[in-house]
């Protein structure tokens, strides 16, 4: 049973705000989508390359693990559930290995992931350059292939969402929440719009709050009491579109992680999404930049010889002294869920699902069987 009386409020349209109030709306709850317009130059979502590092991720269990093991489990569940044709997706992941002392714990990884039904495979270096000769570096010693992890776009996931909710009936005001105050059992909110029609206040019996960066503010408003310590730092990052004449036919092999750096094949042939540099701060350096398009002094001849056609960046909010993500009830029907740091387009799914548990909402019955998340900790 849903142990909120009333309507919802999620704060926030980037990644996680888009896929929460989307899941809360498909559980049965009525939300109220406080989703301000325009992306303001701290994009955040919008600024993402979409790659979902789940399977391939090191860790080898603990809560980042359950994370990105349910929320690739999601994705390829709720997917279907939107209209999967306006999402441009890649599935399959490959992470080059250019250490070899990493050999043998990539390899012992995937005969992990194996072992607990995550299909992860090594490919030596002579299959890599077989298949792809873009792939050649002198030290390349192979990679791990993870079919089930990928990449989605995220403007056409966030554009689809958006229309998803609103076909769920989701009331979608274009505001920023400028106050916060427990109201009896409700919440009331403050809203400050350049429209109109909108609101100047709210209230509702639960409030999910996915502001990213714009957490800090929101927290500080609150009621002493309620406010805790939240603290989180912005970590810009950078990321272009490559023309590259020069890329050998054959391409790449999806999406891949090359010392650390992901390169995305994109449609237009010879285009490539590269990104994206982690730069404490909200400056941009142009030394960060070129370090990466020249993948740190490893770059092949092909990728030197680039055209950077787009460039773009965009801050990550990081949790100061606590791990990524946050998710946490920090009052009754009161859920913070931001600090997403690296991770929060492939994080949306399973943070969407610990907030509509949370709040009491059971999957719907087609999407029941799913991964559950235990707790946010
Ligand atoms: C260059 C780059 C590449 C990245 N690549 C990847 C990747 O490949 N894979 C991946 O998973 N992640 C990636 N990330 C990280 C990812 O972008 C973030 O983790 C994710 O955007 C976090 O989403 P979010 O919804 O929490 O925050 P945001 O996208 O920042 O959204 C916050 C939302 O809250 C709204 N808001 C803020 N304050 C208020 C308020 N007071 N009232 C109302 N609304 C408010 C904002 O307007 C915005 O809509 C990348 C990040 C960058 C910068």
């Amino acid at each position: 049973m849903p142990i909120c009386h009333g309507p919802v409020a999620v704060v926030g349209a980037g990644g996680v705000g888009s896929v929460t109030a989307w899941w809360l709306a498909r559980c049965g709850a009525q939300v109220v989508w406080i989703a301000p317009q325009g992306t303001g130059p701290q994009r955040g979502s919008l600024a993402a390359l979409g790659v979902l590092m789940g399977h391939c991720s090191r860790r080898l269990r603990g809560r980042s693990w359950r994370l990105r093991r349910a929320s690739i489990a999601l994705w390829r569940q709720w997917l279907p559930l939107l209209d999967p044709n306006s999402i441009p997706q890649q599935w399959g992941l490959m992470v080059l290995c250019h250490q070899p002392d990493d050999v043998e714990q990539l390899q012992a990884l995937a005969r992990q992931r194996q072992g607990e039904g995550c299909p992860l495979a090594w490919r030596t270096r002579d299959q890599l350059l077989n298949h792809w000769p873009a792939l050649a570096a002198t030290d390349l010693q192979g990679g791990l292939w993870s079919p089930q992890d990928g990449q989605l776009d995220p403007g056409p996931l966030l554009a689809t969402l958006a229309m998803g909710a609103e076909r769920l009936g989701v009331q979608r005001w274009p505001a920023q929440v400028t106050g916060l105050k427990p109201s009896g059992q409700d919440w009331r909110l403050q809203l400050q719009a350049s429209d109109p029609d909108c609101p100047t206040t709210l209230s509702v019996s639960a409030v999910v709050l996915c502001p990213g960066l714009g957490a800090g503010p929101l927290l500080a408003a609150l009621d002493p009491a309620i406010q805790l310590n939240w603290p989180m730092s912005s970590v810009l990052g950078q990321a272009a579109e490559l023309h590259c004449p020069m890329l050998p036919p054959q391409g790449l092999p999806g999406p891949v992680v090359w010392r650390g750096v992901h390169l995305i094949p994109r449609p237009q042939r010879h285009h490539l999404w590269i990104g994206a540099t982690v730069e404490p701060g909200d400056r941009s350096q142009a030394r960060c930049l070129d370090q990466m398009l020249q993948l740190d002094g490893a770059a092949p001849g092909w990728l030197q010889e680039a055209q950077v056609v787009r460039r773009w960046q965009g801050l990550r909010a990081r949790p100061i002294g606590r791990p990524a993500p946050l998710l946490a009830t920090l009052a009754p029907g009161l859920l913070l869920t931001s600090g997403h740091y690296r991770n929060g387009i492939l994080l949306a799914p399973a943070t969407a699902a610990w907030t509509a548990q949370q709040l009491g909402f059971p999957a719907p019955e087609e999407c029941s069987g799913q991964s559950s998340i235990r707790d946010g900790n």
